[in-house]
């Protein structure tokens, strides 16, 4: 293990020492709530493999996640949403361990009766 993934807070939540609402989970992908969501079910999918930005992922690595994303923003029901991924700090990336956001639409999640745990 390098110093990095020591490090890493995703890291410390794939290995289960940081706990999260997980919402999904196979040996190479996990899904979890956003601890700060920008909107109720504001979730992460990550790759369990250490890597800063998307071309430090190997492509096998990647390939579940954007289905995973996509299988999220259906449970939520939500007619809108963003799918984001920032690269590099100048590009507003925080947690330096690849991560998609799936942010649905606050207003487009009303009345669709998919029932998300409260944050
Ligand atoms: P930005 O906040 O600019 O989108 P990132 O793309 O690096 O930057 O996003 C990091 C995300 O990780 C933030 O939305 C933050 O709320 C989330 N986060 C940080 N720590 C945790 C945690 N322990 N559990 C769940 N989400 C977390």
């Amino acid at each position: 293990m390098t110093s990095k993934m020591a490090s890493c807070i995703f890291c410390k939540i794939i290995k289960g020492d940081i706990p999260c609402f997980k919402l999904f989970e196979s040996d190479k992908t996990l899904a979890f709530l956003d601890i700060n969501p920008l909107s109720r079910g504001h979730a992460l999918v990550i790759p369990k493999f250490h890597g800063e930005k998307l071309t430090d992922i190997p492509d096998e690595d990647l390939t579940e996640l954007l289905p995973v994303a996509k299988k999220l923003a259906l449970a939520t029901g939500a007619a809108e949403y963003n799918i984001l991924q920032n690269n590099g700090a100048g590009a507003h990336q925080v947690v330096e361990h690849v991560h998609f956001h799936m942010i649905p639409k606050p207003n487009a999640q009303e009345g669709l009766g998919i029932s998300w745990p409260q944050q």
